[in-house]
């Protein structure tokens, strides 16, 4: 059996090995995995040394308010964003770094909940269904993988964690907030946040927030807002924005998220519960974000004749030629359906753009049972259910390396259309 640590450690080598035509595909995690190839094109452009003496103190920039953000890695989220124009970053909005835009949204709902009046019930939490949700998939023995022993490369590992906002905001148990389900359907009263993500995660759509009642605030969480993966339509101005280094670039083992915040006292709270819980953000993990985001920014902005393919044209190659294949696949064999997005204009590229984004929220046709039919062919997805939704849908990662996806679709390509209910 592969021990738990055994399959980390082998997803985390550096080059990778081919996969054997019979294993099982693991595309339940938005693992970004895809990119490293164009980074390992990079060579020593991205390579961060840092001395033993270095980066000793706590404190960071002590006269800002995150007294624990690098000054290189606040003006290198500035200077991205205002190159790929998908967010509003003038001087007098607060950036404040977390392990993770997790731990930002933690923060977050800390910094909207306190101080908390004794006599209110705590803040509900909502998003739209379906949402960006939990994932718990291997029991040991595999039990859940659809039989015929597909499972041995998972074995034994039990909880592969992708937190959830319910997850997030349940797992304390904290009296100062509580998850409140489907935004759609939510009809308390009183004090409520709502999530919106957009582009969102599991089905790709752009999106507003729908509870429009008295007395919410909104977290828009912009992971996905990325030229690879939708249009650039505008900059986004919002009160709290939350994006990550994970699916900005890949980075996803840096641990680097950023909220990028209007109201200073939401943002000094913010900063509070980032001291209580882990005392600040590693340095080590800023400067490598700052290095790296800093050499996307000045090969977006360069121009002329010989001017390389910068990170997002890779990307959005990659990723858009992946969604045609995909659609092709779903097109020719008629099990299955995609949903169609709009074409819109892109600020950042300059034409009209096909969203291309990072999971594929497949539905099966006739009702049956999505992620367990995907199972039988030694392909892992997450089902809907895990999203609030029905069992039709199921998330499927487009960000694996290029072997796993390939391979993805030749399985998928062999699912055949309904005989007597069979496939
Ligand atoms: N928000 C969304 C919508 C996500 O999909 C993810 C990652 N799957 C996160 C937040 C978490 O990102 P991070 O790696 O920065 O914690």
């Amino acid at each position: 059996a592969v021990s738990a640590a055994d399959s980390v450690v082998s997803s985390a080598k550096k080059t990778p090995t081919a996969i054997p035509s019979d294993s099982v595909i693991n595309l339940s995690r938005g693992d970004p995995t895809m990119y490293q190839p164009y980074w390992r094109r990079m060579g020593d452009k991205c390579t961060v040394v840092i001395p033993g003496h270095d980066l000793m103190s706590y404190f960071s920039d002590p006269g800002n308010l995150c007294w624990f953000l690098m000054p290189e890695l606040d003006d290198a989220i500035r200077r991205l964003h205002r190159v790929v124009g998908n967010a509003v970053v003038d001087d007098d909005r607060y950036i404040i770094v977390g392990t993770g835009s997790t731990q930002l949204f933690q923060a977050v709902l800390f910094a909207l909940s306190t101080p908390q009046n004794p006599d209110t019930e705590p803040l509900s939490v909502v998003a739209a269904a379906p949402f960006y949700s939990v994932l718990i998939v291997f029991m040991e023995g595999g039990s859940e993988m659809g039989g015929k022993g597909c499972c041995r490369v998972y074995y034994n590992v039990f909880a592969l964690m992708e937190p959830s906002y319910p997850e997030e905001t349940e797992f304390l148990r904290s009296g100062l907030y509580k998850w409140a389900g489907d935004a759609y359907s939510f009809d308390k009263d009183g004090a409520y946040v709502e999530v919106v993500t957009s582009p969102n995660n599991p089905d790709g759509t752009i999106r507003e927030a729908v509870a429009n009642r008295e007395g919410g605030k909104l977290i828009h969480d912009l992971a996905y807002y990325w030229p690879q993966y939708t249009p650039i339509t505008g900059k986004a101005d919002y009160d709290i924005m939350l994006f990550t280094f994970s699916k900005a670039t890949g980075h996803a083992g840096s641990r680097i998220g950023w909220a990028i915040v209007k109201d200073k006292q939401v943002a000094a709270k913010m900063v509070k519960y980032i001291e209580l819980s882990s005392i600040g953000v590693s340095k080590e993990a800023q400067l490598r974000a700052a290095k790296i985001l800093e050499v996307i920014a000045k090969d977006c902005a360069s121009s002329g004749p010989d001017k390389e393919e910068n990170f997002f044209e890779y990307g959005h190659r990659l990723m858009s030629d992946r969604w045609e294949k995909l659609r092709e696949v779903v097109k020719r064999n008629g099990v299955f359906s995609l949903p169609k997005y709009p074409r819109y204009f892109c600020n950042f590229k300059g034409k009209d753009t096909d969203s291309s984004p990072a999971f594929a929220w497949l539905k099966a046709k006739d009702g049956l049972n999505c992620d367990n039919l995907l199972r039988e062919f030694k392909i892992v997805t997450r089902g809907g259910p895990n999203f609030g939704v029905e069992s039709d849908y199921t998330r499927i990662s487009m960000l694996s390396v290029d072997e796993e996806f390939n391979l993805f679709l030749e399985r998928l390509a062999a699912i055949k259309g309904t005989r007597n209910g069979h496939y």
